[in-house]
């Protein structure tokens, strides 16, 4: 058996960044910025108002009090988007909206809450001003010529914001990869047809397809392959064509019919692995033409942790991501982890809850690689190294693979 570290550095190794387009800020949520983003105008573009209420001197305000107020003459109104016409004189103010420039003259906002009217033409101001109070000033988000974000920062959704706060239209990023989801086996039945004797539910291609679509890749489905290598050769040649990654689930063990490892050993340059790991000890790793293919085992929840360990780090290198991996934390066990010394590195589906106390984390249910419920009620995998296990109130350092529950305790 291999060990984990250095099989995933060999997939890893065979990966690249897919070269970098220029898409619209509309398509690039998610993605990997490939170039360095610098302002060529300030955020905000002038001086406006944090608050509705009146644009005044602050020298105007000062001593008035909520007993005791300033009154001023009320010159002007102004509303967001439209500039100012005229400018605040002392003793004036101008009635003004949340967002509209900061007129001539003024130097200060006084909330609207802090004022009151007893006719159209004059207001009361209750309390003192500070200059530049409720004032934000132009650039005070973003300045001209600030360099904003680096290449390789992931665009979240407020980046595409910043990018269109600047005017922005266009970037260069990593694209999407374009990743063929295929499952393998004679045994395999889609939807809801009713089953013949030794069939099962095709659950592999729904559950990997949301994986990679969740690791923010373009799905290609391939649907389910036949135990049958000449078919499997031409459906890969063809993927390889048109996707950036291929991922196939089953035919991968020692098996007679394990028809993914025959074929990339002919096509795909094939490097079979029995990883020292538990679940998905079996792992075909091939590069058909220049495009990578990881075959996962046919167990789906060997499936499902293969994918995490090998496909979907590989996947985020495609996308341009510097961080390849899940968070992992140190829980504390809140039941055992019971095993036995096999050689092997035990990924045991757990829930991990965080609470006052920190991060604790039990098992989400059986832990055969075959029951899928388990891992799907699961939001971490435990890291159990080889040995005997964890006892209650031991540390267990888990990958998170989803939110951890909250728990008040
Ligand atoms: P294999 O590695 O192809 O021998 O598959 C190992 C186990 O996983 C067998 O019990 C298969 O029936 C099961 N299996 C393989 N592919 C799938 C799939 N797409 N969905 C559900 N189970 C599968
Ligand atoms: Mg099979």
């Amino acid at each position: 058996m291999r060990r984990l570290e250095e099989v995933r550095a060999e997939v890893l190794a065979a990966v690249r960044p897919l070269a970098p387009v220029r898409l619209t800020i509309a398509a690039v949520a998610g993605l990997v910025l490939a170039e360095p983003i610098a302002a060529a105008e300030d955020v905000p573009p002038f001086a406006n108002t944090a608050m509705d209420g009146y644009a005044v001197r602050a020298v105007d305000t000062v001593g008035a009090e909520q007993d005791a107020p300033v009154t001023l003459q009320v010159v002007g109104d102004l509303p967001a988007g439209r500039a100012p016409d005229g400018s605040v004189g002392p003793g004036e103010a101008i009635r003004i909206m949340t967002g509209a420039p900061i007129p001539v003259g003024a130097d200060a906002i006084v909330p609207v809450e802090r004022t009151s009217r007893d006719c159209a033409t004059r207001v009361q101001i209750h309390a003192a001003a500070g200059p530049g109070a409720h004032i934000r000033a132009a650039g005070g988000d973003v300045a001209a010529g600030d360099a904003v974000f680096a290449s390789g920062a992931v665009l979240n959704p407020a980046a595409v914001g910043v990018l269109a706060s600047l005017g922005v239209v266009e970037v260069a990023v990593h694209p999407r990869p374009r990743v063929a989801v295929l499952a393998t086996g004679d045994e395999l039945v889609d939807g809801d047809a009713p089953l013949a004797p030794g069939q099962i539910r095709n659950s592999n291609g729904p559950m990997v397809r949301a994986l990679v679509a969740e690791a923010g890749c373009e799905v290609v489905d391939l649907g389910i392959a036949r135990d049958d290598e000449a078919a499997l050769e031409a459906t890969l040649l063809d993927a390889a064509d048109r996707c950036d990654l291929i991922v196939t689930t089953g035919g991968v063990s020692v098996g007679d019919y394990d028809v993914v490892k025959a074929v990339l050993s002919r096509i795909g340059a094939l490097v079979w692995s029995q990883v020292a790991i538990k679940p998905a000890k079996p792992l075909a790793f091939g590069v058909i033409g220049a495009t990578p293919i990881v075959g996962l085992p046919g167990n789906p929840v060997s499936a499902h942790v293969s994918f995490e360990l090998f496909a979907r780090p590989a996947l985020r290198r495609l996308a341009g991501h510097g961080d390849l991996d899940r968070p992992v934390v140190t829980a504390t066990a809140a039941a055992p982890f019971t095993r036995r010394a096999d050689g092997k590195v035990h990924f045991d589906r757990v829930v991990v809850a965080l609470g006052p106390g920190g991060f604790s984390a039990r098992r989400s249910g059986e832990q055969g690689s075959n029951v899928l419920s388990a891992m799907a009620r699961a939001n971490g995998l435990a890291v159990i190294p080889d040995g005997d296990g964890v006892a209650v109130g031991g540390p267990v350092r888990v990958m998170l693979i989803g939110d951890p529950v909250s728990v008040a305790d």
